[in-house]
């Protein structure tokens, strides 16, 4: 019987080699994620920037320091956590991820959502949380959890909005101090085996409420409110449509995967 660890490097090869979409033309390397597949958290961001394209690995540099520093508050290590992206490869010039794009890449995501089954989702950046809070703000709701199917997902800025715009960086602190306490509501519920789709939030308990005292700052570069994604902003004229604006279509089967099944 194939493992969790052998379903999860095929995963990955199959990942490095996949052309699905035109980044496969552009990329140095593709980025899986990395992380134990026992998480209890996962976090997702964006996209592959520059220094991740070059590395194969998610989340280094600057703002992989500052996610490291985020999750230390929060009483985890980077080394405890999943971590990976809505797409594998690096957008040109780190321009937005296309629709498209994003539609070829999903079945991958929900693959590593498979596999690692977190307790608690961390949505960093506006595309990730696109997948659970489609058409919503991430001014409005950064920091609130959402229980799906026993799954909590809690929506933050990307770490790398907070290099371009100072005071998010206490924001991002904030809404990761929840996190302890989220965690804790999320490993009591799986034991009670109680998951059910819930479409508002869940009601924060009472650490959470003292927490979301703390003001909600509207941002107002269109780029850093929903949640800049990497250490380079898009060049000027290459901006498309947010994807939490759109409506995307069902993920196509994804012929490599099929291995996995
Ligand atoms: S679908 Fe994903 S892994 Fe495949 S080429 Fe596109 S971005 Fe890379």
């Amino acid at each position: 019987m194939i493992t969790a660890v052998e379903r999860a490097d095929e995963l990955y090869d199959v990942i490095r080699t996949c052309t699905l979409c035109a980044l496969s033309q552009t990329r140095t390397n593709a980025v899986p994620g990395e992380g134990p597949l026992d998480a209890e958290v996962m976090c997702i961001g964006e996209a592959p920037g520059l220094n991740e394209d070059k590395e194969g690995k998610p989340f280094v540099g600057a703002s992989g320091q500052f996610l490291s520093e985020l999750l230390a508050a929060a009483g985890l290590t980077r080394e405890s956590v999943y971590i990976c992206n809505v797409l594998k490869c690096r957008p040109p010039s780190n321009r937005d991820p296309l629709p498209n794009e994003i539609e070829a890449c999903s079945e991958y995501l929900d693959l590593q959502l498979d596999l690692v089954d977190p307790l608690v989702v961390i949505t960093l950046g506006r595309f990730s949380m696109a997948k659970w809070f489609p058409k919503q703000a991430i001014s409005r709701i950064h920091g609130n959890v959402k229980e799906v199917d026993g799954l909590f997902v809690v929506p933050m800025y990307h770490p790398a909005a907070a290099l371009h715009q100072g005071n998010l960086r206490q924001v991002l602190i904030d809404d990761f101090a929840r996190i302890p306490a989220i965690l804790e509501r999320a490993r009591a519920r799986r034991v009670e085996g109680q998951g059910k789709v819930a479409t508002e939030p869940v009601q924060p308990t009472t650490a959470e409420l003292a927490v979301d005292l703390t003001p909600r700052i509207e941002i107002p570069n269109p780029s850093a409110a929903n949640g800049a994604p990497r250490d380079e902003p898009s060049p000027p004229g290459q901006q498309v449509p947010s994807p939490v604006e759109e409506r995307l279509e069902p993920a196509k089967s994804v012929e490599q995967i099929r291995l996995f099944e």
